[in-house]
């Protein structure tokens, strides 16, 4: 709390009370607090592929140069931590993006069917890969939902990635689908290490990982699903997840679906 405080004064200048405002500031030290956070935790995942970059470049320019075969697998690692930092860069933009402008996230159309397919067609290399199965189990005349294809695509993009990197070889990523309510369920359900049960209100805040050294190693940024909670209340829908740890998880979203009729301009939502 704030307390602010002043005296009432008579006509003759004399003090014959106080006054006091009394301002509840929790929730502007709450924002503060989380905004310091942030750029903490923006700090240190920027600084850590740098670190290890600036190490090896400086080991190679040490000498490590002359040997061929430990100067490829350095620049390897070198190669990697770029990329990890180039992810993390697209990941920030896309969610400061979201948060500035949510009321210019266009209406959108998109069909789940297609949208998925070019999705699988990206992650299906990975998956073959790591030896996991990809499965779809959709009805076909599915209405079409109202979001941009690319945000749709983000979204099962970064479902269907974490359900491969967190399922070990062997396994299965089940995608399914069907009409809810007014809307569209969609459901990744894998078979990978599950989510202990105090973790899972926590996995779709921005940074949080479960095990910080699994998900570095497998090239999260930590914020894959933190991008997709922002796109799907953006355009209406809720996200939500359910887990047995050393069985699985099942990550789900709706959104609306395109009701016939409505004009679903690709323009933004004019003022009213
Ligand atoms: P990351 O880039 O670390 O994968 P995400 O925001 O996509 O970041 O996910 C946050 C954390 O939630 C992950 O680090 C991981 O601990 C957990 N997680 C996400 N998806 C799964 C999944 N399918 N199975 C198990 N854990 C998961």
């Amino acid at each position: 709390f704030k307390i602010y405080g002043a005296p009432i004064l008579s006509a003759q200048k004399r003090v014959v009370g106080a006054a006091l405002t009394i301002r509840d500031i929790t929730n502007i030290r709450r924002l503060e607090q989380m905004r310091t956070e942030f750029v903490a935790n923006v700090s240190h995942e920027l600084r850590t592929p740098l670190t290890s970059i600036r190490g090896f470049v400086e080991t190679l320019l040490e000498g490590a140069l002359e040997d061929p075969e430990v100067s490829r697998r350095f620049l390897g690692i070198i190669n990697k931590e770029a990329q990890r930092l180039q992810q993390l860069i697209e990941d920030l933009l896309a969610l400061s993006r979201l948060e500035n402008q949510p009321q210019r996230v266009r209406p959108g159309r998109a069909k789940l069917i297609p949208t998925l397919e070019g999705v699988l067609a990206t992650v299906n290399p990975l998956a073959r890969e790591k030896g996991v199965n990809l499965e779809v189990e959709i009805p076909e005349g599915l209405p079409s939902l109202a979001i941009g294809e690319n945000y749709l695509s983000q979204v099962l993009l970064n479902l269907i990635d974490n359900g491969i990197k967190y399922t070990p070889a062997g396994g299965r990523v089940t995608v399914r689908a069907g009409l809810e309510n007014d809307g569209i369920q969609v459901e990744v359900e894998d078979t990978g290490i599950g989510i202990p049960a105090e973790s899972l209100p926590r996995v779709f805040e921005r940074f949080y990982r479960v095990d910080k050294a699994r998900s570095r190693e497998m090239g999260g940024t930590g914020l894959g699903l933190a991008i997709v909670k922002h796109i799907v209340e953006a355009h209406g829908g809720n996200v939500g997840v359910t887990s047995q740890p050393g069985q699985g998880s099942r990550f789900f979203f709706t959104l609306p679906v395109v009701t016939e009729g409505k004009v679903q301009a690709e323009s933004p939502i004019p003022e009213k």
